[in-house]
């Protein structure tokens, strides 16, 4: 059983639309923005915050995705983030990307991806928007949207529940 419910599916979608409004007011507008979400439920949140943009302003923005996942680093004895698939159909040169994740813990995931993007282009700015910060960074990587704060301990894990993939939206914490 959970702990704590910590968003339920309306919270999530007006924090979806603050950060659809406030990608606006800080890129002055569309022009060049293109948004990457990392596989699963980051892509999901990507293609919801591009539904927002496109209500808002009335332009579709270029979507692309990455897909990262956590390997054995045996030799560093520790869990470490690798890019295993890029779809980025677009150009990336010059473009404003918005990265979007569900949930920032070490920043690990964030370093892995950036690099993923760099390796193809030459972006004039790349953000970052995620639905839950729960703190424990262990790299300088720093969020420009966040859906909400969660502090959490180590021991606890973040749940995040989406419609299209668990039936349901919220996010919970609970021991893991
Ligand atoms: P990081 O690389 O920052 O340590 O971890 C971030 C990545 O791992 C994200 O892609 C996220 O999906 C996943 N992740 C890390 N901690 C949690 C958590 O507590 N709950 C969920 N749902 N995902 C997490
Ligand atoms: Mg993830």
């Amino acid at each position: 059983a959970p702990k704590a419910i910590v968003m339920d599916d309306v919270a999530i979608s007006r924090a979806l639309t603050r950060i659809a409004h406030e990608i606006i007011e800080r890129n002055e507008g569309l022009d060049d923005l293109a948004i990457v979400g990392i596989v699963t439920r980051g892509d999901i949140l990507a293609h919801r915050l591009a539904e927002r943009l496109k209500e808002i302003e009335g332009i579709e923005v270029p979507l692309g995705s990455l897909d990262i996942s956590f390997y054995r680093d045996d030799y560093h004895t520790h869990i470490a983030p690798e890019v295993h698939a890029t779809h980025i159909p677009w150009d990336i040169d010059q473009k404003r990307i918005v990265l979007v994740d569900d949930v920032l813990f070490t920043g690990r995931t964030i370093r892995a991806a950036l690099d993923a993007i760099i390796d193809l282009g030459r972006p004039r700015a790349i953000e970052l928007a995620v639905l839950v910060d729960r703190g424990h960074r262990e790299l300088p990587i720093c969020p420009d949207f966040v859906g909400k704060n969660v502090p959490s301990s180590r021991s606890e894990n973040v749940r995040l529940y989406m419609e299209e993939v668990d039936g349901r939206t919220a996010v919970e914490i609970s021991e893991v």
